[in-house]
C-alpha cells in the first residue's frame, strides 16, 4: 500500500528523550533547535502541539546522576529540575522562528476525570487559538507512580485525541517500526506502511527498549492502538533526519506510517474509549451482548448479569461478554450500587425498586464504544 499527502489540520508531534538528551550529559541544545526548524517549517498551515520527553534525562545531568535516576523521589526531583531547562531550551528555539510556546504539564486524573479532562482541552483549543504552540508533558514531578500514563507515547495519543489532531508523529532515534530488531538482524526491513497492528508486531516490539525515556516499540504501539483506532493516523519517524516532518506530511515513505482504522470517533467517545481507566466492569448475557454489538441497542438493566468495581454514575465502566472479554466501554447512569440491585431487571420496575427513575438505560448507546 502506498501513502497520499496527508490533509492535516491539526497534529501533535512527540519527541522522544533519546532525540535531544544525553545520558549524563543531558539536553543538548542544538538538537532542540534542529527540531524546531522541522516544527516550524509545518506550523502555520498546521495546527501543532508538541509532547516532549526529556525533563528526566536533562535532571538527572543537573542532579549529577550518570544514568536515568530509578528511584521515585530522584525521578520526580530530576523532573522538576529538567522541566525548566527543557522549556528554557525550547523557547530559545522557537523565537528564533518567530513562535512563542506555552508549557501544559497533565497528570493522568487531567485525562481520566471528564470535568478535568475538558478543562484541559479548552486551555489547548485556546493556546491554539492564539497561535501559541503548547508543549506537553506529564507532570512527573508530582505523578504518583501507580497513577501515571507512565510514558509520553500513550500521553501523546491522548493528547491527540484531546484535541482532535488528524496526525500524530512519534519522532524518535529510530526511523519507524521494523520486522525484526535492526541491531541484531540484518534482514530486518522497516515497514512502510501498517495497515493493522498484530500480535507478531507487539512481540518484536517487546524485544525493544530505549536507554533514556520510558517507551520503547511497546509503548509506541499502544499509541499506534490508541490513535488509529479512534481515526486519528500515526507515523513513527526518525527525529534527525532533515525534512522529516514535511516528507511525513507529503506522503513520501519515511518512517512507519500506521493507517488509521476506522472513521473519527465523536470527542466525547474517544474520552469513553480511552481516556478514562474503566472504574469497573459489568457483565452481560448473550441476549444483551447481540442487542449492542449487532442491534446497535442501550444496555438495559435485564441484560446485566454481575457487577464488579465501585463506580459512580458518570464513570466510564468496561462491558464483559459471556466469554469473558471487554468488548465495550460506556459510561454508567447509574452508580455500581444501584446497577447491582436493578441486574435482571426489566425496565419498568426500575422506579418499584430504587423508588426513583434517572434512565432506563443502564448505559445509553450515545456513551457506549464498542471495540
Ligand atoms: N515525561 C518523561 C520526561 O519528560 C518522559 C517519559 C517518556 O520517556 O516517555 O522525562
Amino acid at each position: 500500500m502506498t501513502r497520499r499527502p496527508l490533509s492535516v489540520r491539526r497534529l501533535v508531534v512527540k519527541v522522544g528523550s533519546g532525540l535531544i538528551a544525553t545520558p549524563g550529559t543531558g539536553l543538548e541544545p542544538e538538537r532542540i533547535a534542529a527540531l524546531a526548524v522541522e516544527i516550524a517549517g509545518v506550523a502555520g498551515p498546521a495546527e501543532v502541539v508538541v509532547v516532549s520527553s526529556g525533563a528526566i534525562a536533562a535532571g538527572a545531568a543537573r542532579l549529577g546522576l550518570r544514568r536515568r535516576p530509578r528511584s521515585i523521589p530522584e525521578k520526580q526531583a530530576a523532573a522538576a529540575a529538567g522541566q525548566a531547562a527543557l522549556m528554557w531550551h525550547y523557547e530559545q528555539a522557537f523565537a528564533a522562528h518567530g513562535l512563542r510556546v506555552a508549557q501544559v504539564l497533565l497528570t493522568q486524573e487531567d485525562i481520566s476525570h471528564r470535568p478535568r479532562y475538558l478543562n484541559a482541552r479548552n486551555t489547548l483549543l485556546t493556546l491554539l487559538a492564539h497561535r501559541l504552540l503548547p508543549i506537553v508533558n506529564e507532570n512527573d514531578t508530582v505523578a504518583v507512580e501507580e497513577i501515571k500514563v507512565g510514558d509520553n507515547d500513550n500521553l501523546s495519543a491522548l493528547v491527540a485525541h484531546l484535541v482532535d489532531a488528524d496526525l500524530l508523529v512519534l519522532l524518535s532515534d529510530t526511523d519507524g517500526l521494523y520486522t525484526g530488531d535492526p541491531r541484531r538482524d540484518p534482514a530486518a526491513r522497516r515497514i512502510d506502511v501498517v495497515e493493522a497492528i498484530t500480535p507478531e508486531m507487539e512481540r518484536l516490539a517487546g524485544l525493544t527498549e530505549g536507554p533514556l525515556g520510558t517507551g520503547g516499540m511497546l509503548t509506541k504501539l499502544e499509541a499506534a492502538q490508541k490513535a488509529t483506532a479512534a481515526g486519528v493516523a500515526m507515523v513513527i519517524a526518525d527525529g534527525r533526519a532533515p525534512g522529516v516532518l514535511r516528507a511525513v506530511l507529503a506522503g513520501e515513505p519515511v518512517g512507519t506510517y500506521f493507517r488509521p482504522r476506522a472513521d473519527r470517533l465523536a470527542a466525547r467517545k474517544r474520552w469513553i474509549a480511552f481516556a478514562s481507566p474503566p472504574q469497573g466492569l459489568l457483565h452481560v448475557d448473550a441476549g444483551a451482548h447481540r442487542a449492542l454489538v449487532a442491534g446497535g441497542k442501550s444496555l438495559l438493566p435485564s441484560g446485566v448479569v454481575k457487577v464488579e468495581g465501585e463506580f459512580s454514575a458518570g464513570d466510564a465502566v468496561g462491558l464483559v461478554d459471556p466469554e469473558g472479554r471487554e468488548f465495550a466501554r460506556g459510561v454508567v447512569s447509574y452508580d455500581a450500587r444501584e446497577v447491582a440491585l436493578l441486574r435482571g431487571a426489566k425496565t419498568a420496575e426500575i422506579e418499584r425498586i430504587l423508588g426513583y427513575r434517572v434512565l432506563d438505560e443502564i448505559i445509553h448507546r450515545d456513551n457506549l464504544v464498542l471495540f
